[in-house]
């Protein structure tokens, strides 16, 4: 049923405390016998080997689990910048969302950052205020810094009994009950509040009402007539104004210690939406080229949208699937929309974190794994022939930094190649290029982390000795005149003729948007173009963007359009006019002013004031410019942007003029012409 089905996630900064508050909640829904400590390095959700070494999440793994007759997908995302696409991935097909905070910390670099994104997805949020038995936890603190920094409507439903190390519960404010915790957290035991807290817990509850009375007039009138008001009318108009967005939820707790984690399953039951609540999915319908809304009705015909790839040494792809619409059954046929292909569902699976059990069917609203399709890449749209609707890709970032690999032994290069293959089709900012000249493998990714797990990864998973060089910045040409060129291709191979003949205009775009490609060519001779010479047309463009102008990086923002074309039935094949296409986008873009972009990073900094003199001066040593400064409590956050070649190794350096107390992050911002340093 789909009002008892959740699909959420759990977003925070690193470090705040998703893994081990996922570890709670698998627990005391009966899914795992025992808690995995992170610290342990046990922690269930965090499967790969190596995540459970450094300690972070790195891929986001389904988990399906039930509280109270409801259904819940939890998807696992990880809080390293360097694995946005996770996260955006996540964002995407999910309806709901924990948002964890630190009782310390508040709002983090990272938190800002997933907190964006999910409102980009109008993604509903209720918050949980973790390790309130930390030394300076203060719980009222980090709802205002929340309230302040996120632009968003806070109202705690909770407040603490007691903190740091004398934290022991909390007072539920719709109940105005208090609540403490027993045996592992798993018995919850209720009581009347405290003379000593009537006062606090009374002023809040008043700041409850009154703010909830802003969004129902049977709130305000039994407010104003000073009745009893219903737990129930209380918890379905948080329910409806937290699925607009218009406030969230907050919760204390401290994970670690057991105490405080069944009110945040309670709440994603009671208030995150079911897959019918949320706003109909758009797809684009390809026949009619118009923008249609998906109902999430499980009787219209399948639509799903792969998220995630996952690559098993025994079963193959394993594609995660949301399903907006329809069913899929195991062993039926899948329509691949837009690649126009059909592959076959061989088993679909619903997923246990590590484990999984064999289902029928997949149903919309839902969430799993289809076995058996080849084709399939994430952010492709699977269906049937009937429904010829592609549903919107997810956005990911451009990698920004690559590294060469080389196998230690020359006869391992076609494995080496296969595995890149693999690692680059499960995760979309990971690529792969060969330079042409040397024939040297260059692997590029979202930054020094996220190349360094790859290569691990290669090294153990796969067992393959492997070389690497150090990390590079992967630039980016563009152009920056508008140029015209007609290029003509004659070819025999074989003893036939091949020939193509393409006008191509270049023109740049702006900054961030893309390359773009255009057909508007008047054809010069009578017959009909075939669709087999526009589509390769197509293709030899795209590989052309791929493979840069002067440097060999790759274009952006590039609007190519083919203005005309020489067509010869006799003549003209396919491959000619991919070639021709290509070489006359090359030779346009040559006499169009080319330019080299770099990427412009934003490096977020936390440091205690002792060390705000030497960090900026480190940062602007590095090129960067200081964009603001914040002074909090305990420490200084300063935001900055700098160039990415001049950022390597800054973490050792940080350390040094912070005795190892300053943090930071960084992620790519923007790209922008390349100065001379
Ligand atoms: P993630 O990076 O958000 O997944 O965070 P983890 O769950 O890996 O937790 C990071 C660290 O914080 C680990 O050392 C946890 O043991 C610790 N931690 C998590 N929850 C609490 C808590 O409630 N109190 C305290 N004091 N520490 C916690
Ligand atoms: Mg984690």
């Amino acid at each position: 049923m789909l009002s008892t089905m959740r699909n959420i996630g759990i977003m925070a900064h690193i470090d705040a405390g998703k893994t081990t508050t996922t570890e709670r909640i698998l627990f005391y829904t009966g899914k795992s016998h025992r808690i995995g400590e992170v610290d342990d390095g046990e922690a269930i959700m965090d499967w790969m080997e190596q995540e459970q070494e450094r300690g972070i999440t790195i891929q986001s793994a389904a988990t399906t689990t039930y509280w109270k007759d409801h259904q819940i997908n939890i998807i696992d995302t990880p809080g390293h910048v360097d694995f946005t696409a996770e996260v955006e991935r996540s964002l995407r097909v999910l309806d709901g969302a924990i948002a964890i905070f630190d009782a310390v910390h508040g709002v983090e670099p990272q938190t800002e950052t997933v907190w964006r994104q999910a409102s980009r997805y109008h993604v509903p949020c209720v918050g949980y205020v973790n390790k309130m038995d930390r030394a300076g936890a203060d719980f009222f603190n980090a709802v205002e810094d929340v309230k302040n920094k996120l632009k968003i409507n806070t109202l705690p439903l909770q407040i603490p009994i007691g903190k740091e190390s004398s934290f022991e519960g909390v007072i539920d404010l719709i109940e105005m009950k208090e609540i403490r915790w027993d045996n592992n957290g798993e018995d919850m035991a209720f009581s009347p509040i405290a003379p000593q807290r009537e006062e606090a817990a009374k002023q809040w509850r008043e700041k409850l009402i009154d703010t909830l009375s802003g969004f129902s007039d049977a709130i305000t009138e039994k407010y104003l007539a000073g009745e009893e008001i219903d737990v129930s009318l209380i918890k379905s108009v948080i329910r409806k104004a937290v699925i607009k967005r218009d406030i969230l939820p907050m919760f204390a707790g401290a994970s670690r210690r057991n105490l405080g984690v069944q009110p945040i399953i309670d709440a994603i039951v009671d208030y995150l939406p079911a897959p019918d609540e949320c706003a109909p999915e758009i797809g684009h319908n390809l026949k009619k080229e118009e923008d249609v809304s998906i109902p999430c009705d499980p009787k219209g015909q399948p639509l799903g949208l792969v998220f995630k790839i996952q690559n098993d040494r025994e079963a193959g792809s394993l594609c995660y699937v949301r399903v907006y619409s329809g069913s899929f059954k195991s062993g039926s046929a899948v329509y691949n929309v837009g690649k126009k292909k059909r592959e076959r569902a061989n088993r679909i699976l619903r997923m246990h974190s590590n484990k999984s059990d064999p289902i029928d069917s997949l149903n919309a609203g839902d969430i799993g794994v289809i076995i058996g399709m080849k084709l399939a890449q994430t952010g492709d749209t699977i269906g049937s022939e009937g429904l010829p609707v592609v549903l919107e890709k997810m956005q990911f970032p451009e990698p920004v930094i690559s590294i060469s690999i080389e196998p230690k032994t020359i006869s391992d290069q076609d494995k080496l190649k296969d595995i890149l293959a693999i690692l680059s089709k499960e995760d979309p900012t990971f690529t792969t290029r060969e330079n042409e000249e040397t024939g040297q493998l260059i692997i590029s990714g979202m930054g020094e982390l996220h190349l360094d797990v790859l290569v691990t990864r290669i090294l153990r998973e796969y067992k393959l000795g492997a070389k690497v060089g150090n990390p590079q910045v992967t630039y980016r040409e563009s152009i920056s005149a508008v140029k015209e060129h007609s290029e003509s291709f004659s070819k025999v191979v074989a003893g036939k003729e091949n020939t193509a003949g393409v006008t191509l205009r270049v023109e740049p775009a702006q900054r961030g948007s893309g390359n773009k490609y255009v057909y508007a060519a008047r054809t010069s001779g009578r017959s009909e173009v075939p669709q087999e010479i526009t589509d390769a047309i197509e293709s030899g463009i795209n590989g052309a963007f791929s493979s840069g102008i002067v440097m060999g990086y790759p274009c952006i923002d590039i609007t190519a359009t083919v203005t005309n074309i020489q067509y010869s039935e006799q003549t003209s094949t396919a491959f000619a006019f991919e070639a021709c296409a290509s070489m006359a986008f090359d030779e346009a873009c040559r006499n169009a002013a080319p330019i080299l972009l770099e990427p412009i990073m934003a490096v977020d900094l936390n440091t205690p004031h002792d060390f705000v003199g030497e960090v900026m001066s480190l940062v602007t040593q590095r090129g960067g410019q200081i964009i603001s400064m914040n002074s909090k409590s305990d420490i200084d956050e300063i935001k900055a942007q700098a160039p990415m070649e001049k950022m390597f190794g800054f973490m050792t350096n940080l350390r040094s003029v912070s005795q190892g107390r300053a943090s930071f992050t960084l992620q790519f911002s923007h790209f922008e012409k390349k100065t001379e340093r």
